[in-house]
C-alpha cells in the first residue's frame, strides 16, 4: 500500500462543513460569518506520550481528544483538523482501528479531517484543530488564562489524578485491584474532552485551561497570565480522583500500600487528565452550575483567586499544606 492508497482509504471523506478537504494542496475553510478561528496543534510522540503497547484505536481517539481539549479550554466550537503521521510502516492492522477511533470521535464533535501529512519514520502523531469562537461587539468570547480576577471562585470539571495513577501501575510502582485500574486506564487512554462544557462558560467563566500537565502546574498559567494568586483546598481535590473511593471502598480506607501523598500528588500534579480548571466570579456560581448541568459534566469548586500572588494549598480545616508538587515539564 502506497502513501496515497494510503490515505484514500483511511482518512479521506467526503467534504462537509470545508469548502475543499482532503486531495489539493490546501484544504480550504470558510469561518462563518461573526466568528474567528481558534487554532492548536498537539503532538503525540511514542514513548513520551503513550506506550508502545497501546490499543490504536484508543490512540486515534487519544491523539484528537487532547486537542480538543485545548478548544474546549478556549469554549470554541470544532469544525476542522489535519493529521501529520509518521508511520514506522503502512501497516493495515494498525491503520484501521487507529483511523475508526480518530474518526469516530471526530464525527462525535462533527469535526472535519481536512487534510495533514504522511511521512515514513518514527510513529508521531501531529494534529491541528480548528474551532470557531463568536466575535460579539468586536469583542472575542474565547476563554483565556488571563481573566482570573480576585475573588473568583476556582473550579475543576470530572476527575482528576486516575490517568497517573494508571500511568504508575504501568510502571509497576503501585498495584491496585483490576476494577480499579480498568478504570483508571480508560481515563488514561480514551480522556473525554470537554467541549460541550467549555461553549457552555463562554460569558460565564473568567479564565481557563485544560489540565494537561498536572493540576497545580496549569493553575499557575493562569496565575501567572491574570497576574493573581489562589488558595487551593488539597482533600477537594483529592476526592476528585475516581479511583480513590473504589480503592478505598474496596480496602476499607487509606493503607500504608499507597500512602496519602501519592494520591495528593496525582490529583494535584498527575497530569493527563484532560479536564477543564477554570474561574468565574461568585455572582456566577448559578450560571455555572447551569453550565454544568446544561452540558452534563460535573464540575466541583476547589479554590478561590486573590489578589496576593502566589499558590496557598490549604487542608480540610483551612490549615496551610506546604506545596512541593511540581507539574510535567518534557525538559525539566
Ligand atoms: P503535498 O505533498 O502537496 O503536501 P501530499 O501528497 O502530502 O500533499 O498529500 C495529498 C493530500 O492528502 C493533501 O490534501 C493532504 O492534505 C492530504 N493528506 C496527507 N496525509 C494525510 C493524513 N494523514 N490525513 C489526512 N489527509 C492527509
Ligand atoms: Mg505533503
Amino acid at each position: 500500500m502506497g502513501e496515497f492508497d494510503l490515505i484514500e482509504r483511511h482518512f479521506k471523506r467526503p467534504a462537509r462543513r470545508a469548502a475543499l478537504g482532503i486531495g489539493d494542496d490546501c484544504a480550504l475553510l470558510q469561518p462563518a460569518p461573526g466568528t474567528q478561528w481558534a487554532i492548536s496543534s498537539d503532538m503525540l510522540v511514542e514513548g513520551h506520550h503513550f506506550l508502545s503497547t497501546v490499543d490504536p484505536f484508543k490512540l486515534g481517539h487519544k491523539a484528537l481528544a487532547v486537542n480538543l481539549s485545548d478548544l474546549a479550554a478556549c469554549g470554541a466550537k470544532p469544525v476542522a483538523f489535519t493529521l501529520a503521521l509518521a508511520l514506522p510502516r503502512a501497516d493495515e492492522a494498525w491503520l484501521a482501528p487507529f483511523s475508526k477511533g480518530l474518526l469516530a470521535l471526530a464525527d462525535h464533535h462533527r469535526c472535519e479531517l481536512v487534510g495533514g501529512d504522511t511521512t515514513q519514520g518514527p510513529l508521531n502523531i501531529c494534529i491541528t484543530v480548528f474551532g470557531e469562537v463568536p466575535v460579539v461587539g468586536g469583542r472575542s468570547q474565547a476563554l483565556l488564562r488571563s481573566g482570573a480576577r480576585a475573588g473568583d471562585d476556582i473550579y475543576v470539571s470530572g476527575t482528576v489524578g486516575d490517568a497517573r495513577l494508571a500511568l504508575e501501575v504501568f510502571r509497576g510502582t503501585v498495584s491496585v485491584p483490576a476494577p480499579v485500574f480498568d478504570a483508571a486506564r480508560l481515563r488514561m487512554e480514551q480522556p473525554t474532552p470537554r467541549v460541550a462544557l467549555g461553549l457552555a462558560l463562554r460569558g460565564v467563566a473568567t479564565s481557563a485551561i485544560d489540565i494537561s500537565d498536572g493540576l497545580l502546574g496549569d493553575l499557575g498559567h493562569i496565575l501567572k497570565q491574570s497576574g493573581v494568586g489562589a488558595t487551593v483546598e488539597v482533600a477537594t481535590v483529592v476526592n476528585l480522583i475516581a479511583a480513590l473511593a473504589s480503592y478505598t471502598g474496596s480496602r476499607g480506607s487509606f493503607d500504608a500500600e499507597i500512602p496519602a501523598q501519592d494520591w495528593q500528588r496525582w490529583a494535584l500534579s498527575g497530569g493527563d487528565d484532560y479536564e477543564l480548571l477554570f474561574t468565574a466570579p461568585v455572582a456566577h456560581r448559578a450560571a455555572v452550575a447551569q453550565a454544568a448541568e446544561q452540558s452534563q459534566t460535573p464540575v466541583t469548586r476547589i479554590g478561590q483567586i486573590e489578589a496576593h500572588r502566589g499558590l496557598r494549598l490549604v487542608d480540610a480545616q483551612g490549615q496551610a499544606v506546604a506545596n512541593n508538587f511540581t507539574s510535567f515539564d518534557h525538559f525539566a
